[in-house]
């Protein structure tokens, strides 16, 4: 189908996309790959009156490391976080992760802004942004505010960015330690069935710190303290890892659809769990 007749707008400014959707309101949405909103609005899922382009505003875009914080532009491709090698010695599981999402045609697109604003709950980003615990970095009319990853997705395609809202930048502390994101998928190139982030350090032989979160296991990403607070402190031995890897599941909600019934999700979701958890031992 083709989307319905919309005006096109590219201001090269953030205070230019601001006061456009100042302007129309409900009326207009930014476009910054399409790979998302091009397709529902060629469904025609949503009416759309002006489209504001992301892509001529410079300060939206690239990696920079800056001592021990690392902030990434809104409109960096996942293709540039896939090739970046400073992004990829600071921060290994960018990399692990973005090559696990769909094909280098999208990945030549598809934003991280927009892979983490839209709020897909299939979308792989969210769940990796929540096992580092990234800061989202948001320009509105009334200013700039910071709102942590962990407290962004509400429910699927809910978010806390206001309308008027746009995404500039996330930031997150250098991981350190292991890491691992796991993805399980139906065929090369799809959403997950169910995926997991994992980070741990160990320190002298005992788990000081650890990350756990989930990807497409409900409706929006989880983060799964539970299972965080069963691996720290622990040898992670594996009576440990059976009861955080029980932890992770039981924070999972997922849904039925064409990816499996509920329980065979579950089921996934311990599987992937418990190999996102030994691959960032190993490594750790
Ligand atoms: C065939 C296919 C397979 C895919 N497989 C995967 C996969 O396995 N894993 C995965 O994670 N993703 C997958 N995707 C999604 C893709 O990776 C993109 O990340 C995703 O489409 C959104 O990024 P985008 O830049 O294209 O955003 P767009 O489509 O341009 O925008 C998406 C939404 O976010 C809003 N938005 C965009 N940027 C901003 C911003 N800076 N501030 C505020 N709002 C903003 C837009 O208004 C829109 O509502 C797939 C897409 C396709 C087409």
């Amino acid at each position: 189908m083709i989307a319905s007749a919309f005006e096109y707008h590219k201001p090269d400014t953030v205070d230019g996309v601001i006061s456009l959707l100042s302007k129309w309101g409900d009326d207009a949405r930014v476009v910054a790959g399409g790979h998302s909103l091009i397709p529902v609005m060629k469904q025609r899922m949503t009416d759309i009156s002006h489209l504001i382009d992301l892509g001529g505003i410079s300060e939206l875009k690239g990696v920079s490391i800056d001592g021990d914080t690392i902030t990434i532009g809104a409109m960096t491709t996942q293709h540039e976080l896939a090739t970046d090698e400073a992004l990829a010695e600071a921060a290994p599981l960018i990399r692990e992760a973005s090559l696990q999402i769909a094909d280098p045609q999208v990945r030549y697109m598809g934003t991280i802004g927009g892979n983490v604003a839209n709020g897909d709950p299939a979308n792989d980003m969210p769940g990796l942004m929540q096992t580092l615990d990234a800061t989202y970095h948001l320009t509105g009319p009334a200013g700039k505010r910071e709102v942590k990853a962990r407290d962004f997705y509400e429910a699927a395609y809910f978010t806390a960015r206001e309308d008027e809202e746009i995404l500039t930048a996330i930031s997150f502390a250098k991981p350190s330690g292991g890491f691992a994101y796991e993805k399980q998928k139906r065929k090369i190139g799809d959403y997950a069935t169910a995926a997991a982030g994992v980070m741990i350090t160990i320190v002298g032989g005992t788990c000081t710190a650890a990350s756990v979160a989930l990807t497409n296991l409900s409706d929006t990403p989880v983060y799964c303290g539970a299972a965080v607070d069963a691996l720290v402190g622990s040898s992670l031995d594996d009576t440990t890892i059976k009861v955080a890897v029980a932890a992770a599941v039981d924070a999972s909600d997922p849904v039925a659809d064409t990816r499996g019934p509920v329980d065979f999700k579950k089921y996934v979701a311990g599987v992937i769990v418990k190999k996102a958890i030994t691959s960032a031992l190993a490594r750790a």
